[in-house]
């Protein structure tokens, strides 16, 4: 008989082969998997104990904290829903979400429960909110003395289907509304495995915790990490110096990021030169780093860098950038070009890029298409969204919305997201590569372009610019330098300096907002989203 690809086993296995190893470090506390376990089970008793059964949906507002990495096995061994939320919400977001995705229990850390305050009282299915860290002023439950009061003895957990929804995760919202996406057992524990294998996972590794839970990137990692016993390091905020000095005292193994924190670690290393003796084996980030980004990470840090592709629709990952072994006599700059680019299908995962009429482009590195995912991590739907789940799951496969390129080896470059690929006189404008030029001069710390109306090419390259602290460059300088290292049609005609750019939970930069923001200042509508 099958046994269904349920994720609680991942922590039963690391607690029977690693029980005394330390499973989780957490500021200044250190557990082992035993004890993991063990509180695990305290909240799995705790919840049932508030009424929660099979089926409901459990929220979490947390950072990466031991607290955050227990709640999926405790909400999961009671085959209930988690609903992880970003903490760069707004509190109108979280009523949304609370409300849209029906949550029963409301799990916040003190630093975001002020978040929560505003909209207590419109909340229309939470029962009840514990607090994590709570501190004296704070009306509501404190966690740890909640927990106390529970066993810490196994729990009998319900009969489990491995289709049955193990998470109810809100897109990043970076192109508008965030949809919630239905993840199952089996998606996410299939994803666990592919990703073991490509990412190399042992019990030898120190996991660092820096893309938050709560997003589909990071949520992978309690599951990937468990199952080989690897040890789980929790980082509440990506802060470079905090990073190089977990790195040092942890033996910190393996990272993944978004390029946003890849870029500020970068940033630091080069200002600060710390000298670190370090374990890391792998960086990974997502999320279209930069090809400067690659290059530098593997040149000034010394580290492999692996770039993946993914969404939460997918689990999330269906790419992974590796360099094939009989390309390896390549010569770097080659090679790094390569792993710039998204990479190759994982096992399991079927990637097509395709015209609009659903054939496959050439595989010649330019013709571009859309990206089409079909795999075991792919959502069973939207959450109370039909349509839009019939919109993007058409003939068993996943549109991403995402614009590719293959090339004669089979590697998959992504172009650029549908909205944000800039239409200037006809020719498509990769924001993408254009940003990967500008991050190319010395006075860039952060680029982000956008698509603004022309007259004549009905729309242009923009940039808006943060520049690195002690630099300084103009906007004309800027245009020049893309003109330098691009085609003219694919240069900036413009630039808008900024303190900062808007950015997502998991730190991607909203494009969608400067555009809206552009496209109503200069009274135009057909860009907003
Ligand atoms: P929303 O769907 O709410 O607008 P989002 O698409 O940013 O938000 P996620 O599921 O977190 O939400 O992100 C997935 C998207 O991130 C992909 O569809 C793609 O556009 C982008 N992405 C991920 N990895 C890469 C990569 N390696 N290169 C380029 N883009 C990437
Ligand atoms: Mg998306």
């Amino acid at each position: 008989m099958n046994v269904p690809l349920v994720l609680t086993q991942f922590l039963d296995r690391a607690v029977s082969l690693y029980g005394e190893k330390t499973g989780v470090i957490c500021e200044d506390r250190e557990i082992t998997y035993k004890e993991l376990s063990e509180r695990v089970n305290q909240l799995s008793h705790g919840l049932q104990d508030l009424g929660v059964q099979k089926g409901d949906r459990v929220a979490y507002l947390a950072p990466n904290t031991l607290e955050m990495l227990e709640g999926f096995y405790g909400v999961f061994q009671l085959g209930a829903v988690m609903v992880p939320l970003n903490i760069r919400l707004k509190p109108d977001d979280y009523l949304f979400i609370l409300n849209h995705s029906e949550s029963k229990i409301l799990f916040v850390d003190q630093e975001f429960y002020h978040l929560i305050v505003p909209i207590k009282d419109k909340l229309e299915t939470v029962e009840k909110i514990i607090v994590h860290y709570k501190d004296e002023q704070t009306n509501e439950t404190d966690y740890d003395e909640w927990l106390a009061q529970y066993l810490k003895t196994s729990f009998a957990r319900p009969e489990m289907d491995e289709n049955d929804v193990c998470s109810l995760l809100y897109t990043s919202g970076t192109t508008g509304n965030p949809k919630g996406v239905m993840l199952t057992h089996r998606n996410n524990y299939l994803h666990a495995l592919v990703a073991m294998h490509h990412l190399r996972v042992s019990d030898k590794d120190v996991y660092l915790h820096i893309l938050p839970m709560f997003h589909v990137n990071g949520w992978g990692a309690p599951f990937i990490y468990t199952a080989n016993g690897a040890t789980h390091i929790c980082l509440r905020k990506a802060i470079p110096k905090v990073i190089f000095q977990y790195v040092q005292k942890y033996k910190v193994s393996v990272m993944n990021m978004a390029p946003t924190v890849l870029n500020s670690l970068l940033q630091y290393y080069e200002q600060n030169s710390p000298v670190i003796e370090h374990d890391v084996r792998v960086v990974i980030a997502g999320s279209a780093p930069p090809p400067a980004f690659v290059t530098r990470v593997e040149k000034e840090l010394g580290w492999e860098f692996i770039q993946v592709y993914g969404m939460t629709e997918s689990s999330p990952l269906s790419l992974v950038s590796t360099i094939r072994p009989h390309l390896s006599h390549l010569p770097m700059n080659e090679q790094y070009r390569m792993k710039a680019k998204a990479g190759h299908p994982m096992i399991g995962c079927e990637v097509k890029v395709v015209n609009n009429l659903d054939e496959e482009v050439p595989h010649d590195g330019q013709s571009i298409g859309e990206v089409i995912v079909r795999s075991n991590g792919v959502m069973k739907g939207y959450w109370k969204n039909p349509e839009a789940t019939m919109e993007t799951i058409r003939n068993g496969w996943l549109y991403t919305g995402d614009m590719g390129t293959v090339d004669e080896y089979g590697n998959i470059d992504i172009v650029d997201r549908k909205k944000d690929i800039i239409i200037s006189g006809g020719e498509n404008i990769s924001s993408i590569e254009v940003e990967g030029v500008l991050y190319e001069h010395p006075a860039v710390l952060e680029a982000a372009v956008i698509a603004v109306p022309h007259e004549k090419w009905g729309e242009t390259p923009h940039a808006f610019v943060v520049t690195r602290p002690g630099h300084q460059v103009t906007e004309q300088e800027l245009i020049a330098f893309s003109r330098e290292k691009l085609a003219h049609f694919k240069a900036i005609t413009g630039v808008t300096f900024v303190q900062e750019l808007p950015k997502t939970g998991s730190g991607k930069i909203q494009k969608v907002h400067l555009r809206n923001e552009y496209w109503k200042a200069v009274g135009k509508t057909e860009r907003y989203v």
